[in-house]
């Protein structure tokens, strides 16, 4: 999982990529075709792993397109010698001779399909699985800047297009590639003249196949966009249904998802028109062909210039590289819309984490306990987002293993932003965060992340069991470890009042816990993974009396011998902490017990007084 291969530093530039189709569209003006077709091909390399499979693949296809050409031959000698001499038996022979070949064909066509499927749907798998995972890896900056929802909307879309292009139409492009090739060659070698005045109407369909095709290229990639963006409007809607539903919104919610909508729908219209047009220019050139040499080559038969059966085998030719010509320009088409689907996928998977691995990194202290030790050495942190505004300013803090530190201060302090510091999921600007006395940054991410755990404000669960949500967070918890965690977490005697006991389900699918039930599987999960160091943001919200002493018992007993930084609210676990820190403005401002804080008569005891009237 090591990511520091990595050849570019992290930049905003490798996030701008995927940050919209403002910054994706500018970009694109600058480099039209050429990108896409290079992210095309950059596709293609997915499916190296199966080069077997797709040489197979390509005999399949060139045994087929091969039968494609060879039979009008077939039917030029059954015209001129079994018509034209009156000979049955030629007939008997070609007709038997083309089922069997056209037999063979449809035997061809199913392997090469198949095969090309194959392949398709197996690079689309890959695609999935490496944007996944890169997202995975991108650290909590890049999600504050950009919605979920419209990244799984783009996720799901992208990846159906170019799902829909690999999966059959390349492998369609490279058959009637071949025939095309192979069909003006033969037309050539039938009739030269012909020829010539058949491909008159070529040049004027290149131009409408390029003209056409760029634009249209631009166009899907707006409904794209759009989609996307309705995706986001559904996800965001839904995720707070009830604050929709509370506050009356739905006809608001309604109209603006409406909008999005409609706009999606204009936009696929107007692509539409365009397909539309471009059809109709790629049938007509091809009609036109047939027209005109119906005209000149009945006339050269007439003239004894041409035989019946080669006029014919002519026409078929004709045939084959129109429909060749008109497939390839609906995939040309095609390719281009999903040059702009890759080329997202892609900015995607090479996304940068903003937090990497160490190029070389540093082992943990061997004592247990030293382990437990954290520190801040003037520590400044500011969001990327918010450049101007200090979030932190030369913090410096050190705790001792095993001990307790409340942070209090008014909310916006940065008591949050401080703790998000040691598990890494912001590196400091300026100072250094210290774990076990060594560098977060200098630890890998697994052996630094395995010492902590999180219990946050609102602690959240997966769809799942209450089983597995208390095993989570480390791997090879037993059952009798989890349900140990449950009882030190006094989750115990509720989770076996459930019918299924710990293998209740939980979340979207199954029971809603209460808060205070939340807070004790969150709880249990913590001490199942055994943390050195614990991060607590105290739940705000007021538990009932009964369930916040049970709460409050779970996390004395989680807290016991372990490094505590706790984001506290209540007086109650301040006053139990080893020592309080007090951040105002992003600056430590007052470090102590509680009584000395109190002796002291400042920020602290301003804060204790206010709360307790
Ligand atoms: P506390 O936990 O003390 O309430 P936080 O650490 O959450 O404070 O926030 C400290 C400051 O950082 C606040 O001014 C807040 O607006 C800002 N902040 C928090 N998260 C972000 C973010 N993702 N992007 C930009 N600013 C943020």
């Amino acid at each position: 999982m090591t990511t520091a291969a990595s050849p570019s530093p992290p930049s905003d530039t490798d996030a701008d990529l995927v940050a919209g189709p403002g910054a994706d569209q500018a970009s694109d003006a600058a480099a039209p075709r050429t990108r896409g077709v290079r992210r095309i091909g950059r596709l293609l390399t997915l499916l190296r792993p199966h080069r077997g499979r797709f040489a197979l693949a390509t005999t399949a296809l060139l045994l087929g397109a091969g039968i494609g050409l060879v039979y009008p031959q077939a039917v030029r000698f059954a015209i001129d010698e079994g018509v034209g001499g009156g000979s049955r038996a030629v007939m008997h022979q070609v007709g038997i001779g083309l089922i069997v070949l056209f037999l063979l064909q449809a035997g061809l066509t199913w392997f090469r399909h198949y095969l090309m499927s194959w392949l398709g749907e197996r690079a689309v798998a890959d695609m999935r699985r490496k944007v996944f995972d890169s997202l995975l890896l991108q650290d909590a900056t890049f999600y504050h800047s950009r919605r979920t929802g419209e990244l799984v909307g783009r996720l799901a879309g992208d990846v159906a297009i170019v799902e829909g292009v690999v999966g059959s139409e390349l492998s369609m492009a490279m058959r009637h590639s071949v025939q095309l090739v192979g069909g003006l060659v033969l037309l050539f070698v039938e009739n030269a003249k012909l020829a010539l005045v058949m491909l008159t109407v070529i040049p004027p369909l290149t131009v409408a196949v390029v003209l056409f095709g760029r634009r249209i290229r631009v166009m899907s990639r707006a409904v794209q966009d759009r989609l996307a963006e309705t995706n986001a409007r559904v996800q965001e809607s839904l995720g707070a249904i009830t604050t929709v539903q509370a506050f009356g919104r739905e006809a608001y919610e309604s109209a603006a998802y409406g909008d999005t909508v409609e706009h999606a729908f204009d936009d696929s219209l107007r692509l539409a028109r365009w397909r539309a047009s471009f059809m109709s220019v790629a049938t007509l050139s091809g009609f036109i062909a047939i027209g005109l040499i119906v005209w000149l080559g009945g006339l050269m038969v007439a003239d004894g210039e041409l035989s019946a059966g080669s006029l014919t085998a002519f026409m078929l030719y004709t045939g084959v590289v129109a429909v060749a010509l008109g497939s390839l320009v609906g995939i040309w088409a095609a390719l281009q819309r999903a040059a702009g689907a890759t080329e997202r996928l892609f900015a995607l998977v090479d996304l940068v984490p903003r937090i990497r691995e160490p190029e070389t990194s540093q082992p943990l202290p061997e004592s247990n306990k030293a382990r437990g030790a954290v520190s801040f050495e003037g520590v400044s942190y500011r969001y990327p987002s918010r450049p101007d505004q200090p979030v932190l300013v030369d913090v410096t803090l050190d705790v001792a293993p095993g001990t307790s530190v409340a942070l209090v201060g008014p909310s916006g302090a940065g008591k949050t932003t401080l703790t998000a510091l040691v598990p890494r999921f912001y590196d400091v600007d300026a100072g250094a965060v210290r774990v076990g006395g060594v560098d977060v940054r200098a630890l890998t991410l697994h052996d630094l992340r395995d010492l902590i755990a999180i219990v946050p404000q609102e602690p959240v669960l997966f769809s799942g069991t209450i089983a597995e949500n208390i095993a989570y967070g480390r791997e090879g918890v037993t059952q009798e470890q989890v349900e140990a965690a449950a009882r030190d977490a006094n989750a115990h005697d509720f989770i076996l009042g459930f019918p299924d006991g710990y293998a209740t389900l939980v979340g979207e699918r199954g029971v809603q816990l209460s808060g205070g039930q939340r807070q004790r599987v969150a709880i249990a999960r913590a001490i199942a993974k055994d943390p050195r160091i614990l991060i607590l943001d105290e739940a705000t919200s007021s538990l009932d009396a009964e369930s916040e002493a049970l709460v409050q018992a779970a996390l004395e007993r989680l807290m016991k011998g372990r490094t505590t930084l706790v984001i506290a609210h209540r007086l109650s676990t301040v006053r139990n902490a080893d020592r309080i820190c007090v951040l105002e403005g992003g600056r430590l401002v007052e470090d102590g017990t509680h009584d000395e804080l109190m002796a002291r008569g400042g920020v602290y005891s301003r804060l204790v007084l206010h709360q307790l009237s």
